[in-house]
């Protein structure tokens, strides 16, 4: 790669999402010289790229939000308890604005490739505008969910009605009224999409291959009083999330599910679909490790279902089965199952009659063909290792990630790569990514990264590179958790299971956001020395 004209900093960001704005913040803050780049028009990663119609965080607003700026959290009011995408991007906007952030992006630019260059120390990058730029260090904050995936159905490209993608939903507002809709996909976003499209559409057809768990949100308008009550107490409540299995607030008890006889189990299990959000997950300790207590909460829910939806074949194929609840990622609505009660909203199996292709007209099935004025696709993403697949970032010796991860994913705390000194992920994959609080985790990516950066200009080292050994360690654990996850047994994103030819394989540390903070902790006790080898030199801060 030439690096002719190349543009020096000390610090190259790829991604504006939240842990690339964080990490503009610091490292312009540690007086580095920074450079960001976004592929999209503005920041927000998710938020920015994500606005259909019903978006939303699954996440109380108060832990989805930035920690490290005490200002920020006083001058912020979120208005409901679960932030809907505008007010998610209204905020991530503020917070752009209150610290001057957006100066430091390129956006609209694309890093098509990336590369170490052993003798000069330094990372170059090339935009998709053909500009190149180096420095010692690059931060990819590329998102464990920003590289949607379309599904590998025969004549997408042929449908004359609007296609529209979930993950790159158009800026202006769409219209259903009267419309006849299809929906492919039923995870999260579909499941936000339908309770939403579903009020006005004319006809909404519901294309669902596997259907989700998806349990009350209860969303709720926050009170001026508690949101007062919240700012005073601030601090205490991200002390408790940092220590936190989740990341967050949501209360995990220690309780396993048989400790208790079956009548407290229905009384608590009541209680938590009652309180909404995703309470029932914490309400025993062992839904991802014990099968039975895990089918009896699925059942619980598979009731749940029979009770709104008034049609019995409908209620059966909504039932998710032949996976343990929460081993998908768990979904929160607001009306979903009672969206089927509508005279408007046709539920289409696949397992009956899977889609065949999409026609000039619509989606035709084993069944016939179903005519549409708009498509709607939320067919996921390559999650967790797409965004660093997805172009050639090369390391030492000339070794893609590609080719490093053509087995699995293999990283060091989900933020280092053997082989790929002075690159840095936040939430990458290995770490507890999906499973806790993503802005909690990315704060604690981009900390612990500047502290071995200040380690190194302290100790003048020039390159930091995982040492095989460490990397291997954390492998090991990672994998040794996942043995007794139930998380290995449902065909997820979360394993690969939903890209073709993708390594199959639990990328994720399963262990508690808690412990992974003490694994990142003890890396730094002995100077580094056991996890990473530095090479002496030139510091990267002395352009
Ligand atoms: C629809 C949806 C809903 C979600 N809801 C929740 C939720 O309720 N709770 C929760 O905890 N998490 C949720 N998540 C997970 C979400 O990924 C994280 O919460 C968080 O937003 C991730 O922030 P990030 O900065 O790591 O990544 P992102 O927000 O994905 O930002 C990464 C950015 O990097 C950019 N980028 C990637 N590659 C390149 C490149 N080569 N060049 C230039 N730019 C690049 C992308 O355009 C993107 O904007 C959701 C994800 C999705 C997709």
């Amino acid at each position: 790669m030439t690096t002719v004209n190349a543009k020096r900093v000390e610090v190259l960001i790829v991604g504006g999402g939240f842990g690339g704005m964080y990490a503009t913040f610091k490292f312009r803050e540690m007086g580095y010289k920074i450079q960001s780049f976004e592929a999209g028009g503005g920041l927000g990663g998710v938020w920015y790229w994500n606005r259909y119609p019903g978006a939303r965080v699954d996440l109380p607003s108060i832990d989805y939000s930035f920690s490290f700026s005490s200002e920020i959290e006083q001058e912020w009011t979120w208005s409901e308890q679960f932030a809907a995408q505008p007010e998610l991007l209204e905020y991530i906007n503020f917070v752009a604005k209150r610290l001057d952030l957006n100066k430091h992006f390129q956006f609209n630019t694309r890093i098509e490739h990336a590369q170490w260059d052993e003798g000069r120390k330094l990372w170059s990058l090339k935009t998709d505008k053909g500009e190149m730029w180096e420095a010692p260090y690059c931060i990819m904050a590329t998102g464990p969910l920003s590289v949607p995936k379309d599904p590998e159905i025969e004549g997408l490209q042929r449908f004359k009605g609007a296609l529209y993608r979930a993950a790159r939903w158009p800026h202006e507002p769409v219209s259903f009224e009267g419309k006849r809709v299809g929906v492919i996909g039923t995870g999260s976003t579909g499941i936000q999409i339908v309770q939403e499209v579903g009020k006005t559409a004319g006809e909404l057809f519901v294309f669902q291959r596997t259907p989700s768990f998806t349990m009350p949100m209860r969303n709720v308008p926050l009170e001026p009083d508690y949101v007062a009550e919240v700012k005073r107490h601030y601090a205490g409540i991200r002390n408790a999330a940092r220590n936190s299995a989740v990341g967050g607030t949501r209360p995990q008890s220690t309780r396993g599910f048989f400790t208790v006889t079956p009548d407290q189990r229905k009384t608590l299990l009541e209680d938590a679909w009652k309180n909404g959000g995703l309470a029932m997950l914490g309400t025993f300790s062992d839904l991802l490790v014990n099968e039975e207590a895990n089918e009896h909460v699925a059942e619980f829910v598979r009731g749940k279902i029979s009770e709104v939806v008034k049609d019995p074949v409908t209620a059966e194929k909504l039932k998710p089965r032949g996976y343990p609840i929460f081993a998908r990622r768990p979904c929160l609505d607001s009306s979903y199952y009672e969206t089927f009660n509508q005279s408007n909203v046709h539920l289409v199996d696949l397992y009956e009659q899977p889609i065949l292709e999409i026609t000039e007209k619509g989606v035709r099935t084993g069944k016939g063909e179903y005519p549409l004025d708009i498509l709607i696709l939320a067919t996921g993403y390559d999650g967790l290792t797409g965004a660093l697949t997805a172009f050639d970032v090369v390391g030492r010796n000339g070794r893609t990630v590609n080719q490093k991860w053509k087995d699995g994913a293999s990283t060091y705390l989900g933020i280092m790569m053997e082989g790929f000194p002075n690159l840095f992920m936040t939430t990458g994959p290995t770490g507890p990514a999906a499973l806790a609080n993503i802005i909690r985790i990315s704060e604690n990516d981009v900390d612990w990264i500047a502290e071995l950066m200040v380690h190194m200009e302290k100790t003048g080292q020039a390159v930091a590179d995982v040492t095989p050994e460490a990397e291997r360690a954390w492998m090991d654990i990672v994998g040794n958790l996942a043995k007794h996850s139930l998380l290995l047994k449902a065909k997820t994103w979360y394993l690969g299971a939903n890209v073709k030819d993708k390594p199959l394989g639990l990328t994720l540390f399963t262990g508690g956001f808690h412990k992974y903070r003490e694994y990142c902790e003890a890396a730094k006790q002995d100077g580094y020395k056991k996890a990473i080898s530095f090479v002496s030199g030139h510091v990267g801060r002395a352009v």
